[in-house]
Order: C-alpha cells, then structure tokens, then sequence
C-alpha cells in the first residue's frame, strides 16, 4: 500500500470514528461492532510493529551517527519511537521486541527469508493475531531456539498460532492471550523439561532484582535471588523482626494481666522497614559522600513556602510527589539546604546545609540512645533516623539533646501512633500510648548498655 492511500484510510478511519453510535446500539450489534473495531486495531498493531521494526533495522548501534535514531537526535530506536508514538516506554520495547522476532531478513542476493517466527509473522499481518498473544508466545518459545530441535519449534509455533487464530482442528474458537500464555509454557516445559531444572548455572543467570513502574503510590519489587543470597537476606530480616513492642518497656507485674502486645505491622511490612534501616546505614559509611556529616541518600525538592507549612515535594528519581507527612520526615532526618531559582530556571543563591546532625553529634546521641528509642522495638543505632523532638519549624534546635534515634517505621508515625517523647535535662523520656500503658508514666527508655549501667550505679563492664 502506498503511503499516500495509508494517510487516505486513516482519514476515512477518523471520520468513520469520530461519529460513534455506542450508547446507541442493541446488545449484538455492540459485541459485532467489538469484534471488528478489535480485527481493526490488530491489523494496526501488526502495522506499528512493522512500523517499529524499520525504525529499528534503520538505527542499529553499528551505524554510530549514521543511524536512523542517532540522526533525530535520540539514543535508541525505543526512545524516538516514544517520541513519534507517545507511547509507554514498555509499549514500544514489546513492539520492538516482536518486531525482532517477525521480522524478515534479505539475503545478500535481495531475496526475503522467513522470519524467526514466521507463522506468528503471517498471522500478525493478516490481522488474525493480536500482540498480546504473540507476545505471550514468543516469550515462551524464544529461549528455546538453541535448545531444541527446530522443527519441534515449528511445529509448536504453528499449534500454538492456529489455537489464537482459532483455525485450530481441536477448536475454532480463539484463544485468548491469557490461555496462549498458559498453552505456550506448557509447550517449552515439554519441549525442553531440562531448561526448567534450577541448575545452578540456569539461576546463575536467572538471577536478578528489579524495581518497577510505580503504581499507586507503591513501586513493585520483582526477581530471583539466588539461595546464599537468599539466606543472607533472611537472616538479616529474622534478626530485626519484632515479635512484641511492650517487653522491653512494662514492668513484669505490668505485663502479667496483659497479653504480649503485637507489633502492629505485618512481617512484610517490618521487613520493609527493615530494608530502608539496612540502606540508610549503608549509606551513612564508608565512602558515600555527605551534606554536613549526614550521608544525603535521597535528594527531595520542595518549595520554599512548604517547608514550614507542610506541602509536597519531589524526590530524586521518584515519578510521583511525596506527600507532606513523607517530606516532614525526611526533613527532620536528612535537613534542608535552601536553594533559590529563579523564574528563567537560573540558581540565585545557595544556601549552607541546615537542620541535620553532624556525624559527631549522631555519635553522640548514638552512645546515649543505643538504638529506636521506643520500647521493644530492635532496630540498631546504626540503621536508625535522628528525630527533632521539638520540630525544627517549631524553632527545635538540631542539637543533641533535642534529637533522639527513631528506626524509619517508628519516626514515621510518631505524631499518629500514640507515643510521645521529650527531653528532660537532655535526656529523653518516653510514654506509651494508653492503650498499652493507662498511667501514661514518662519513663528512660533507653538501649544504651552504658546508660543503664550508669542508671544502675554500677560501673560498665565490657560488652
Ligand atoms: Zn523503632
């Protein structure tokens, strides 16, 4: 087709569109017109995918600037097609990415040879394939190229098309994409069961720990550990897990007409905490660069007029905005450095560091507090936040015997989980929130082995 009929059918496509009878319609006229507005867009799915596969063939990285991409200005062939098609990132890498796998070569003499998967080839061009389903087939059947025979290959290929197509003997209802997928693995678990065993090199290279898009607020964690890493994560995890928060702070008598009071987190939810403990130490050692003594591990914008107000802010590499409680917290950890832009974007003036401990004071309130300052929680020094007891907003000084160590979980929701720290004569008191504790005593709860001995008037003596 040439290109100027294609511009001609996609304008009398538009129109054809533009005009919807939907709300119109009677019920099977709704589901006919479905289907057909479906074999419609299949035919421009395969169309884009070809589409994507030019652009591709056109910017190979052997072409250094002479490629397609490189030319426009663009990295990769992926970021000019996001360019071109506004599509997702993840969009135009499954284009790409079937693309590669239908897409006819030329041998030398100009002849077309068959494609990789060539029925899958054929099929998407007629319209009868959609993307999802190749998609779900060629994932599964792809890592078997050089592990089985090819005519194995092929015939799988064929089997599992005509079930999609619905041109199958056994059924000529189609497949959906879903049921392809499911069909596709049983196919590569019988074609190649050795490819399924966990041997160690498989894992070797199956290993992997991704983080993906965010949604709602939360970012997905995916991947394969391998076992000894497995178990070293384990046991960092099981260590730090809090079975109770009262122990450590009731007096026996106290607990006896209770019951061990819950954590009320869920164990992924500590192992969450956990994690950020275990990274924000990591981050406050050795090498990592610091603002002021603290290690910046993650770097939040925000507007100079929500700092004291509270609104929101944006973090380094993070699509969505942090909401005020977030930002609350990470000021009070991290400090602040005002920075001002101005309205063409130019930086006006930096200001020096503020609001955050300097690793000497860190020390010190360390050697004090000697872990999360709440009651039976076991989170270490080390993994800890330093917490403004009096807000620095407030006019809080950031000096130790305004600042006291808070695991992330418990400095997170100090102002809504019902304890309640101050300071008396430097030193940091706690109370419990009523429902564990109804005299509401303010009591030195501290982790430090050096302060008890001392509470205990006896000198320290070793570990
Ligand atoms: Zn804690």
């Amino acid at each position: 087709m040439s290109s100027t009929a294609l511009l001609d059918l996609a304008g009398s496509v538009a129109a054809a569109l533009a005009d919807r009878p939907v709300d119109g319609l009677g019920d099977e006229a709704l589901l006919g017109i479905t289907r057909q507005v479906e074999a419609l867009g299949r035919s421009v799915d395969a169309l884009r995918v070809a589409m994507a596969g030019e652009i591709a063939a056109r910017s190979r990285t052997e072409d250094g600037p002479a490629g397609l991409a490189a030319r426009k200005g663009c990295r990769s062939a992926n970021e000019l097609l996001q360019r071109l098609t506004q599509a997702s990132s993840a969009n135009t890498a499954a284009r790409l990415t079937l693309a590669a796998l239908t897409r006819r070569g030329t041998t030398l003499s100009g002849a077309r040879m068959p494609a990789m998967f060539d029925h899958v080839r054929a099929a998407l061009e007629t319209g009868d394939l959609g993307v999802d389903a190749a998609l779900a087939l060629t994932k599964n059947l792809a890592p078997l190229r050089d592990r089985v025979h090819p005519d194995a290959l092929d015939a799988a290929e064929r089997e599992l098309v005509a079930a999609a197509t619905g041109s199958s003997p056994d059924s000529h209802v189609e497949a959906s994409a879903d049921e392809i997928r499911i069909q596709a693995s049983v196919w590569r678990a019988t074609l190649d069961p050795i490819g399924l065993e966990p041997d160690e090199a498989h894992a070797m290279a199956k290993r992997g720990f991704r983080l993906g898009p965010e949604r709602n607020g939360l970012v997905p964690v995916s991947g394969g550990l391998l076992p000894e890493a497995a178990g070293r994560v384990k046991r960092l995890f099981d260590a730090y897990l809090t079975p109770t928060t009262a122990p450590a702070f009731l007096t026996d008598e106290e607990l006896a007409d209770k019951n061990a009071v819950k954590d009320p987190r869920t164990k992924d939810q500590q192992r969450h905490d956990v994690l950020i403990g275990v990274l924000d130490a990591m981050a406050r050692s050795g090498d990592t660069p610091t603002i002021g003594g603290a290690a910046p591990t993650v770097l939040v914008t925000m507007r100079a007029e929500d700092l004291e107000t509270g609104g929101a802010g944006y973090a380094d590499g993070v699509e969505s905005p942090l909401s005020p409680t977030t930002v609350k917290q990470m000021v009070c950890s991290g400090g602040t450095q005002k920075v001002l832009i101005g309205r063409n974007g130019r930086i006006l003036k930096l200001g020096s560091a503020e609001r955050c401990f300097t690793a000497p004071q860190r020390r010190a309130i360390t050697a004090r507090d000697g872990g999360c300052r709440i009651p039976g929680c076991s989170i270490p020094a080390g993994w800890c936040e330093v917490h403004h007891v009096i807000p620095a907003a407030e006019g809080g000084p950031t000096h130790p015997d305004n600042g006291v160590l808070l695991c992330w979980f418990h400095h997170r929701t100090i102002d809504t989980s019902g304890w309640a720290i101050r300071m008396r004569a430097g030193a940091p008191e706690v109370q419990a929130p009523p429902w564990l504790d109804h005299t509401r005593r303010w009591r030195p709860a501290t982790k430090s082995r050096i302060a008890l001995a001392m509470r205990l008037g006896r000198p320290h003596h070793g570990p």
